[in-house]
């Protein structure tokens, strides 16, 4: 009677928010002390000081018909002038505003670009471990996915990549720094991966396209650069998200970019517009397009990040468990001590620790840590990592 692809979606949750919603249970049962909820991505830092202030003058001070009205679709030009200077200064790649499109967050941008771009039974190569949503976004176009698998250093395994290019390859989406593992793709990875595209790309003789979606770009705790894709390959959109950057990811904001080198990239830009409209997005909210006008270029403090994420990896590796450090966003994976995720979320349930077994980010074998939480609650939760060890050991 419905849409039972639809059916079967709304009806399984995330691992993820059937996690989040057992340690809610747990908490009015057990008291909030005796949960370490790791399940979900949420920003525990505040948004900057300058981007408060701009919200409440724009909600105070301004004409409220104008803030709150419709945008045009692609979103306000001041807004995506801002946004077009930003990249120009920081990446050295002078996109026009006219190639920049404001969405919902990078969900939105993720969807409505692989929409624009799919043509029926089009394949999208996910490199593992990838976030669970883009299987949505693929399937819901009327594509099919692809996985490729990643090396022990969580790098993605450029080799596998190359065998699973078929003539329907339309992209390869790449995420970094990477949820679930907290990886940099490093300048040459992403070139060699360039390189196989370039050549796949004229043997087929149509472009194969690199979505870049980068909500973590801001989240970094080593020296490594995040490389800008655009610098390094022409068919490329970044899918960019303000979620994490300013920490304010229920307000639903950030943006699509075509590389102007992209083949057809006008075109491509057109299919964005009809994509994000018949997905019925309408405009990104207004007043945070506003809010972007005047400070596009402001960050979250992220030292309480980068401060959780030595803590906890020193921790966990004292007590023996195996984890590559993370080199930015805000997740630790961790290798189950007997290769089982999912018993090795179960057992750490028991001890109140809530973490997400890798299964659903195609990385059987471990578990993802999100580490966005107080340090109280990191010191607190390593006793109890420490008995979920012994757990292995009995
Ligand atoms: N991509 C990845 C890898 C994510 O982890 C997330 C959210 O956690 C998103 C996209 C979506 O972020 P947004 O809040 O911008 O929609």
């Amino acid at each position: 009677m419905f849409n039972d692809y639809m059916v079967k979606l709304g009806s399984k949750r995330s691992a993820i928010r059937e996690l989040h919603e057992f340690g809610n249970r747990r908490a009015k049962v057990s008291g909030q002390d005796g949960v370490f909820d790791f399940s979900i991505g949420n920003p525990s830092v505040p948004i900057p000081a300058a981007v408060k202030d701009a919200l409440v003058k724009l909600t105070s001070q301004s004409d409220s018909v104008a803030v709150h009205s419709y945008t045009s679709s692609q979103g306000s030009e001041e807004a995506r002038e801002a946004i077009s200077r930003g990249i120009s200064k920081r990446f050295g790649k002078y996109v026009p505003s006219d190639l920049i499109y404001m969405t919902c967050g990078a969900s939105a941008a993720l969807a409505i670009s692989i929409n624009a771009l799919c043509e029926p039974d089009d394949e999208f190569i996910l490199c593992a471990p990838y976030f669970p949503e883009y299987t949505v976004y693929i399937r819901t176009a009327g594509g099919k996915e692809a996985t490729v698998p990643f090396l022990e250093n969580f790098d993605i395994d450029l080799v596998a990549l190359e065998a699973a290019i078929t003539p329907r390859t339309k992209a390869v989406i790449v995420n970094s720094p990477n949820n679930p593992s907290g990886k940099i793709y490093s300048l040459d990875l992403l070139e060699r991966l360039a390189n196989i595209l370039s050549r796949k790309s004229a043997e087929f003789g149509k472009p194969i396209f690199i979505i870049a979606d980068e909500p973590y770009r801001e989240l970094v705790y080593s020296d490594k650069e995040v490389p800008y894709v655009m610098n390094v390959y022409p068919h490329s959109l970044v899918c960019y998200s303000y979620s994490k950057a300013l920490s304010l990811p229920g307000e639903r904001i950030g943006y699509i970019a075509i590389c102007p080198d992209a083949a057809n990239a006008r075109e491509l830009y057109s299919a964005v517009l009809g994509a994000g409209r018949a997905l019925g997005y309408v405009c990104a909210p207004s007043l945070f397009q506003k809010m972007l006008a005047m400070c596009e270029s402001e960050k979250a403090p992220i030292e309480s990040y980068r401060t959780n994420c030595q803590l906890l990896y020193d921790g966990l590796t004292r007590i023996g468990f195996e984890c590559v450090p993370p080199e930015g966003a805000f997740y630790l994976f961790i290798k189950a001590p007997n290769g089982d995720s999912e018993d090795m979320s179960d057992r750490a349930k028991e001890f109140g620790l809530l973490i997400v077994p890798g299964d659903d980010f195609a990385a059987k074998g471990y578990c993802r840590v999100a580490y966005c939480v107080d340090k109280d609650v990191i010191i607190r939760s390593l006793p109890l990592f420490e008995k979920l060890k012994e757990s292995y050991e009995k």
